[in-house]
């Protein structure tokens, strides 16, 4: 298939399809994408489709991926079934189970990979069972639709239970605002841990598995605001997550890249969710590593060997949210990589992002992070 691909289809058009686009250009590759929001970031690599113009989009590609985990799934099963076409890389089963936190949370339990204790929560009644079997506290979020914190609830004591049912029980009659699916709700034990990481790894299409190093996240306000990568003090946790996406990747018989979060305990990790795609924890690979995520899954959509996933140095990514700030003194600093998404300015959006790479890597950081706040 690899010499009759000169086209990849993109589901979503924001700045990882950009991203994406870029890395396909490299290795002789057009993209398209199909994105109903205007201003697509990935406009400015390849034509944009409407999801009312798929038959264009569908005449223009030769193969078929994604960029954004809500694509309807409807839509994504039938480009994967199309015969005359190069398939929808990753498979549509991977969709389903990462839109799903509850069918996310069962595969892994049935993967023997540690989750937190969770319940199915349908009704009110069924919430407060959830409080008494789970304990307070407890995290109730939608099981579809959720992002950057959103669709969250967390339960401290037992009088906040009717305020969290009012805001998010909507979601198991389709009125919960995030998606129109109505699906349960999924109460989780709330968990103590140290701190968050992720692993990403890519399949490639005759299963061989490589890993990124098991990187650092840390958030504000519910965005990812940084990851250092590779994650401090991490070696013993590596093995644990490599066998926790390996077994994922391979049941799932996906291929591209897939993003695992985790929670780091004294116990060890604990599986929390998938991104079936690249990810904003990812980006320090641009520079960081020899092959990128975006690369990476390039070649595994187009069916060509993996590149090399290790270290060239330390760094650390920083998002750039909201508001711009000035290129001339970012730049300033050596050692220091700026990503433009040609997004408007708007609070709480990523709009960049910034890979610090130098041996004074803390002070960097330190006087980046000024500039940003
Ligand atoms: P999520 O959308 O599942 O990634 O959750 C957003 C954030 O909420 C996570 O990054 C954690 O900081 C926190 N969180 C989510 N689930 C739990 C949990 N069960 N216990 C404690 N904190 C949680």
């Amino acid at each position: 298939m690899t010499n009759s691909i000169k086209t990849i289809g993109i589901l979503g058009g924001g700045q990882l399809g950009m991203m994406l686009a870029q890395a396909a250009l490299k290795l002789g590759y057009r993209c398209v994408f199909l994105e109903d929001a205007d201003n697509a970031p990935a406009a400015l690599y390849g034509q944009v489709f409407k999801y009312d113009e798929l038959d264009d989009f569908i005449a223009a590609s030769d193969v078929f991926t994604l960029e954004f985990e809500n694509t309807p799934v409807k839509t994504a099963k039938s480009l994967a079934s199309l015969e005359h076409k190069g398939g929808l890389f990753p498979p549509t089963n991977a969709l389903e189970v990462a839109q799903n936190r509850l069918a996310e949370k069962a595969l892994f339990n049935e993967l023997s990979i540690d989750t937190v204790p969770f319940m199915a929560v349908e009704s009110l009644d069924e919430l407060q069972t959830a409080a008494k079997t789970l304990g307070l506290p407890l995290v109730l979020k939608t099981s579809r639709g959720g992002y950057d914190g959103k669709g969250q609830f967390f339960i401290k004591t037992i009088d906040e239970i009717g305020a969290a049912w009012d805001e998010l029980g909507g979601a198991v009659t389709g009125d919960g605002g995030l998606t129109d699916t109505p699906a349960p709700l999924i109460a989780e034990g709330f968990i103590n841990f140290s701190r968050e990481v992720s692993i990403i790894a890519v399949r490639a299409q005759d299963g061989d598995i490589s890993y990124y190093p098991l990187v650092e996240n840390h958030h504000t306000n519910g965005i990812l605001s940084k990851t250092i990568a590779p994650a401090a003090d991490a070696d013993h946790l590596t093995e644990q997550a490599q066998s926790n996406i390996g077994k994922i990747l391979s049941h799932l018989d996906y291929v591209g890249v897939l993003t695992l979060e985790l929670f780091v305990t004294d116990s060890g990790l604990i599986a929390n969710e998938i991104a079936p795609r690249v990810h904003n924890s990812g980006h320090w690979s641009i520079e960081g590593a020899h092959c990128s995520q975006f690369e990476n899954h390039i070649r595994a959509v187009v069916g060509l060997p993996l590149g090399d996933t290790q270290v060239i140095k330390p760094s650390v990514m920083l998002n750039i949210i909201g508001t711009y700030s000035d290129a001339h003194l970012v730049l300033a600093h050596s050692g220091v990589h700026l990503h433009h998404y040609h997004k408007d300015e708007r609070a709480g959006r990523k709009i960049g992002h910034i890979t610090v790479m130098t041996d004074a890597l803390d002070q960097t950081v330190a006087n980046i992070e000024q500039l940003l706040s």
